[in-house]
């Protein structure tokens, strides 16, 4: 069927053509509320009885992800149909795929990716896939259960329900990095000690949804009941603290709504700049392009780290000198070079960028994440500075 019902062939024009649009229209149209009468698999870490509880009796009034999120969520499912291609390929044949379960006990249902017959067993498999960062930080069940994302903490709980019931020893959790495309396998033992969290907490959510009460809300958590969908109807009592202070002040409003604007940036930014130095790691000088990077090992008292620096090759020639007056200037990954902004805003600037380097955030990058050069910096930038200061602090 024709994206554009009606549209006369010899009428059509290509530039009123928006594929992306179109794109996104179609995903809009998977974003839905859906019934939910049990406790879900998937769902069961989370860290707030009191969301679970909605989930079965408010379930309408969630408020539902944006089209940004869907994307994630599609390409997830892409990542695990590649996985499963891989996984094929290398004679692994995954058998019950999507298999879904119920158990009346509980009321509590999923569906596993799969089961993974080996050596007389068939442990179930969870097919995740991260960005290279958090790939990097998973390296046991454990790490998972310390991760400060609630969504990382809640995949061991998802495998041992599996485990729980299907009565296997230990089930497997393979994790795609988004950008290499490497596999990292994760065991989960079967642990008592989680499962019974598990069972205790569907206890808890079923009594709940019988007598219709409400458990408390959780100590507010940003990653949590900033992002829950039922913050709409909870309202989460929160602790601000002694010194409390209401403003009124439209230029700090606004760069507020600046900084939120630039968010999307900086994230790029540190993705690229995390995958760019997993790239680098080890490998003491490297010509790329433009680029030259050099990198060695620092010690601390008790640790180690590799640390990258990434230059723009100096001009070879007079030609190549003037070309690069034009060019932007040199970015450095843990030095702050000298800038026209830190000599012409005072000390106090100069500081603060200095502190800043030293917590990971180069003058290069700072410069990324508000979209300006230094030397255009003004009063917008230096109270983001000072923001920055305050986080970092
Ligand atoms: S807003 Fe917080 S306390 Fe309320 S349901 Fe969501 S996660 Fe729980």
């Amino acid at each position: 069927m024709t994206p554009w019902p009606g549209l006369r062939r010899s009428k059509f024009n290509p530039m009123n053509l928006n594929i992306p649009k179109l794109v996104d229209d179609a995903k809009e149209l998977k974003i839905k509320n859906y019934p939910q009468h049990v406790n879900r698999a998937s769902s069961i870490g989370h860290p707030c009885d009191r969301y679970l509880v909605y989930c079965r009796t408010r379930w309408q009034d969630k408020k539902m992800h944006d089209v940004g999120l869907q994307r994630v969520f599609d390409l997830g499912n892409l990542y695990e149909r590649a996985v499963m291609d891989d996984l094929r390929e290398a004679g692994l044949y995954v058998e019950e795929q999507q298999t879904p379960f119920f158990d009346e006990r509980y009321k509590l249902s999923g569906h596993i990716d799969g089961k993974l017959p080996i050596d007389g067993q068939r442990p179930p498999l969870e097919i995740k896939s991260m960005a290279p960062f958090t790939w990097e930080k998973i390296n046991n069940w454990q790490d998972f259960l310390r991760a400060k994302q609630a969504y990382l903490r809640s995949y061991p709980y998802q495998l041992t329900t599996y485990l729980f019931l299907h009565d296997e020893p230990y089930g497997i959790m393979l994790l795609k990095n988004k950008v290499s495309g490497q596999l990292k396998q994760i065991i989960i033992p079967k642990d008592q000690g989680l499962i019974d969290e598990i069972l205790q907490k569907c206890g808890r959510i079923n009594t709940h949804v019988e007598q219709n009460t409400l458990p408390d809300p959780i100590k507010w958590e940003d990653g949590v009941c900033g992002q829950c969908g039922y913050l709409h109807i909870c309202y989460p009592g929160r602790d601000f603290g002694p010194g409390i202070e209401l403003l009124d002040d439209e230029e700090l409003e606004a760069m507020l709504d600046k900084r939120e604007s630039l968010a999307a940036s900086a994230k790029e930014y540190k993705e690229i700049d995390e995958t760019v130095k997993i790239a680098f790691k080890e490998r003491p000088c490297v010509l790329i392009g433009a680029w030259e990077i050099t990198g060695k090992w620092v010690e601390k008292k008790d640790s180690k780290h590799w640390r990258s620096r990434i230059i723009r090759k100096p001009p070879e020639t007079p030609q190549d000198a003037m070309a690069s007056e034009l060019a932007p200037t040199h970015e450095a990954e843990g030095e702050i070079p000298p800038s026209e902004a830190t000599e012409s805003q005072g000390p106090d600037v100069g500081e603060a960028l200095t502190k800043l380097a030293a917590k990971g955030w180069p003058l290069a990058k700072i410069e990324v994440r508000f979209g300006k050069k230094a030397k255009d910096w003004g009063s917008t930038e230096l109270s983001m500075l000072a923001d920055m200061i305050a986080e970092e602090n």
